[in-house]
């Protein structure tokens, strides 16, 4: 049997870092055993359920690369469905219709919990067996009284539950749209799903679905439910996809390879590439104990995934912020080599044109504590050799470059940071920047030769020493 699974957000205008978990979670998991990822919007809450909260998810499972196969199946398409199928459960006696009102259903909800403990329906409707015409009403589910809900959790391990703990659930509400807990089996079915992952949240809920399950005849997928992340709640930033991806500047890569590892584990290996998720994730090695959202983790993980991604694809991701600023370099080779420069320092895709803008523009202004201490009159006759022996250079190539800077320090008889300072300075107005050869390389040839020169001057004009 093909292994289908599926993602079921309802769209709420937000992508949130547990949601986008399940849905990372299950299509690994479709992925990696060649089985089918489907997408169901639950969007039977008319007023949440907006066309802009929908494009929401579609924006946020394209950016986290997680396409999904077959038409995405709409709740709000299949109304009829549901109310068909409820009205086979009245027939059949596992559901009935509920006629008590608002504030009744408050009062019996006190008068339970005082005699309970547990908020809940009394099932004053439950053998009524009211028809379609008894008025406004819910359609309950008619929980079995006695015996014992069980199921083997694919992550949690066995669960049970007394029948009784459970409530006469709602199926359908009176405006005739189904519950959650109702359309979701309904779908579920429907959609040929053979293994159910989500939040640990939902696990309750289990109990009811699966009863549900029973009284319509069908046979019940598998349960995975993933544990807790915590710690979300406490952030200052919304936890959402789009918060990481724009206000952080976070990538693909970055994000999913954290999230990922929040519950799910593959010995010691931190950082993954795609190819090797998808190759080793399996739920066997989702752990029970739950994830701890962390930022700090989170911004290393990006890091590293920074260094490990080909160029081409960087170079893709950074280039909106470099044209956000009038920059367009082209694609090639000189642009790669300043990102993969530049990424061993870079934490988010924003890093790449706050720390370059030197490769680009001629220095307007010195730093002024690096000038005073690098830029002195002593080294005027230095840098000016530097530039000449530049301007002389055969090849223009980073060997070559480090073969005159050292070539200098020996004739000189100094250490290269003695030089290489200096000259830092003159090029990027800073003292620090990525090495000095693959710098001076980068900024080329004939501004390099003039801004050595142009160093020279300012050291006549500033430099009292
Ligand atoms: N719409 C539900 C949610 O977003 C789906 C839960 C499920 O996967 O069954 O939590």
């Amino acid at each position: 049997m093909s292994v289908r699974v599926r993602f079921a957000p309802s769209p709420t205008g937000f992508m949130h870092m547990g949601n986008a978990r399940t849905a990372l979670f299950n299509w690994l998991y479709a992925r990696h055993v060649g089985g089918t990822f489907l997408l169901r919007i639950e969007d039977t809450d008319r007023e949440r359920s907006t066309k802009e909260a929908v494009q929401v998810i579609y924006d946020s499972l394209k950016w986290m690369g997680l396409d999904w196969d077959e038409d995405v199946i709409f709740q709000s398409d299949r109304l009829d469905v549901y109310r068909d199928v409820a009205n086979r459960l009245i027939d059949a006696g596992f559901a009935y219709r509920c006629t008590c009102t608002r504030e009744e259903l408050e009062a019996i909800k006190v008068r339970m919990e005082a005699e309970t403990g547990q908020k809940r329906y009394d099932r004053t409707c439950r053998d009524k067996k009211q028809g379609p015409d008894c008025g406004e009403h819910v359609i309950r589910f008619a929980t079995p009284i006695t015996g014992e809900s069980a199921f083997e959790d694919l992550i949690q391990g066995s669960i049970l539950k007394q029948q009784e703990e459970l409530d006469d659930f709602i199926m359908m509400r009176t405006d005739g749209t189904p519950t959650y807990q109702f359309a979701v089996v309904v779908d579920d079915e429907k959609m040929r799903i053979t293994h159910v992952i989500r939040g640990v949240d939902h696990i309750d809920n289990t109990h009811d679905q699966l009863n549900l399950y029973r009284a319509l005849g069908f046979t019940p997928p598998q349960f995975a439910h993933a544990p807790r992340i915590l710690g979300l709640s406490k952030r200052k930033g919304s936890p959402s996809v789009e918060y990481y991806r724009q206000a952080m500047g976070l990538t693909r890569e970055g994000l999913l390879n954290y999230i990922v590892r929040l519950g799910w584990s593959h010995g010691d290996q931190e950082i993954f590439s795609m190819e090797e998720l998808i190759a080793a994730f399996d739920l066997k090695d989702v752990n029970r104990a739950s994830g701890n959202f962390d930022d700090v983790k989170l911004a290393w993980v990006n890091e590293q995934q920074l260094r490990k991604i080909p160029l081409e694809l960087l170079a893709d991701y950074v280039l909106p912020y470099f044209q956000e600023k009038g920059l367009n370099p082209e694609k090639g080779p000189w642009f790669y080599r300043m990102l993969d420069v530049i990424r061993l320092r870079a934490t988010h895709l924003g890093d790449f044109v706050d720390r370059c803008d030197y490769f680009f523009n001629d220095i307007k202004e010195y730093e002024e504590k690096a000038a005073k201490k690098h830029l002195k009159s002593a080294m005027t006759p230095v840098l000016l050799e530097l530039a000449d022996r530049f301007e002389k250079l055969g090849e223009w190539t980073e060997e070559a470059i480090a073969a005159v800077m050292t070539r200098l320090c020996e004739e000189k008889d100094t250490k290269l940071g003695k030089i290489a300072q200096p000259a830092r300075v003159a090029l990027s107005g800073c003292a620090m920047t990525p090495g000095i050869y693959e710098t001076i390389w980068l900024i080329g040839r004939e501004r390099t030769v003039s801004r050595l020169k142009a160093a020279t001057q300012w050291i006549a004009e500033n430099d009292q020493t």
